[in-house]
């Protein structure tokens, strides 16, 4: 059964089993005095959930400890800050030479 992306909460899941996560709203000045929905499993995964739309351009340097309020359905508040760091992955590949005949004889 493949993976699909959940019209709702955006999340990837399997159609059959999906559950969207419950309801977090946030606030944040880049989208006025609004508070915004957001699907999210905890209080922190909606923070980095905000972080993801928020940085959805790649531009980590925006992503500098942006202060972000939280609320949950059942109205409780917290505040976070957010940032994000860019990884750097390495590719290593051996690079196969021809022995120089001298060595060949060694071998
Ligand atoms: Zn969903």
């Amino acid at each position: 059964m493949p993976f699909y992306k959940c019209p709702i909460c955006n999340q990837y899941d399997f159609p059959d089993t999906h559950k969207c996560p419950p309801i977090y709203y946030f606030k944040h000045p880049h989208w006025g005095d609004e508070f915004q929905k957001i699907h999210a499993s905890s209080f922190e995964n909606a923070a980095e959930e905000f972080a993801k739309i928020y940085n959805e351009d790649g531009d980590y340097y925006l992503m500098d400890n942006e202060e972000i309020v939280i609320i949950s359905n059942g109205k409780i508040e917290k505040t976070f800050k957010v940032s994000a760091r860019q990884s750097i992955e390495y590719d290593i590949k051996e690079i196969i030479k021809e022995l120089p005949d001298e060595k060949k004889k060694e071998i």
